[in-house]
């Protein structure tokens, strides 16, 4: 069931418009991962949060030879070997942002991670590429992720803004929306990870350019 509009009363959310009809509701929790901001912006909101596109692939598995994760910050190639002895990994591509472009992999992410890995490893070079796949982190300026009602608009929580830390970030994030939901106090400073941080004059901002997912 697709989201495709928000209702509104006042300063109030009253309940949404989706593909199957209208649900009345005062609470809109915003978990829609990348496409968060589109949602927020059904609702009126401006937000910041950006989708970025990440490949990702899988390799056939290989006897047990490598324990760390690898991690080469100048290009953001990282992988390591799963108990199956698969290589799963990735290396940071350009795209456009938003999620215009869907998720199909691209066949220039498989060529260059091909090239990194074989570079590095030359004996990779005839293992078989098993499955490769991609998906949106929703980035936001500061890094981190936005928990908490909407000054602007009540009943109108966010649960976005994860990046490529969400799956990590969710039994804490979660337990939290939840709290905001029952209209419970919340230990999380709302001037960390609150909507509202972005709201001032001046955005939070971080120099950490590079997320592994
Ligand atoms: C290649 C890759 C590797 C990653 N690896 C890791 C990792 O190792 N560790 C880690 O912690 N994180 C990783 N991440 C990040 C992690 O996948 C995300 O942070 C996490 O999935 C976000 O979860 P979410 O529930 O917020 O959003 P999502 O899982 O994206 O779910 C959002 C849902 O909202 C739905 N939706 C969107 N718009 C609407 C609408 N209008 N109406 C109704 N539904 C809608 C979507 O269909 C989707 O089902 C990785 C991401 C990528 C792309």
């Amino acid at each position: 069931m697709e989201v495709t509009g928000v209702e509104t009363a006042g300063d109030r959310v009253t309940g949404v418009r989706t593909s199957e009809g209208p649900v009345a509701s005062p609470i809109l929790v915003n978990a829609a991962g990348g496409w968060s901001g589109d949602v927020s912006r059904l609702a009126g909101l401006t937000v910041p949060n950006v989708a970025t596109r990440h490949e990702i692939l899988a390799t056939e598995p290989l006897k047990p030879f490598l324990d760390p994760m690898v991690v080469r910050t100048s290009d953001g190639l990282y992988f390591s070997q799963t108990v199956h002895g698969g290589l799963v990994g990735g290396l940071t591509v350009a795209h456009p942002p938003g999620t215009a472009a869907g998720v199909p992999s691209s066949p220039r992410f498989l060529t260059s991670m091909a090239r990194a890995l074989v570079t590095l490893l030359p004996r990779l070079a005839p293992i078989g590429v098993l499955r490769a796949w991609s998906g949106f982190y929703d980035d936001t300026p500061d890094g981190l992720p936005v928990v908490g009602e909407d000054p602007r608009l009540r009943g109108f929580v966010h649960a976005n803004g994860f990046g490529g830390h969400g799956f990590m970030l969710a039994p804490a994030a979660t337990r939290r929306v939840a709290a905001t939901v029952l209209g419970e106090p919340s230990d999380l400073p709302a001037e960390q990870f609150g909507p509202g941080r972005f709201l001032g004059a001046a955005t939070p901002s971080t120099t950490e350019r590079l997320q592994l997912g």
